[in-house]
């Protein structure tokens, strides 16, 4: 799932309990993938980084990379924030439901050392799921749904 799928989900979870908090859910919606982004970006520049996304396959980052990469993917992290937001603000704890969405699409999604450890670091169980980039209807079946949520939240 890309940027913008992972974006308009959250965006959509946060509307709904809060349409001031749209573009925060937009931004926590893709939070989980910015720590890694960032530092395989780091590390093995934007070209390779950049293949990955777009080809799938090149994945021999550092092993940081990865080790970052589950710790954002999992949902011990989700409780964490959702802790941390309701000590701030209750009203912000829709924020972590679009933190955790993210890694609920992950998991079926993901494969390689990519697969989402959704509980690490308590286990490293994951799912060898199917590949967005081997597997292209996955990424095109997303938008009939975002678009039927969307008419629905905006409807009222
Ligand atoms: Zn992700």
């Amino acid at each position: 799932m890309t940027f913008l799928e992972h974006g308009l989900y959250g965006g959509a979870i946060a509307y709904k309990f809060n349409p001031n908090l749209f573009w925060f859910g937009v931004a926590f919606g893709v939070l989980p993938d910015i720590p890694p982004l960032i530092l395989a970006t780091q590390t093995a520049g934007l070209r390779r980084v950049a293949k990955r996304i777009l080809k799938g396959g090149a994945d021999n980052f550092p092993e940081y990379v990865y080790k970052v990469y589950d710790i954002t993917h999992s949902f011990i992290t989700t409780a964490a924030i959702f802790i941390i937001l309701f000590l701030i603000t209750k009203d912000s704890t829709a924020l972590a439901i679009s933190y955790g969405f993210h890694i609920v699409c992950d998991i079926p999604f993901h494969n390689s050392r990519f697969s989402t450890r959704f509980l690490y670091p308590l286990t490293n169980f994951h799912i060898h799921g199917y590949s967005e980039t081997k597997h292209k209807w996955v990424i095109l079946a997303q938008y009939p749904v975002i678009i039927l949520i969307y008419v629905f939240l905006l409807k009222k």
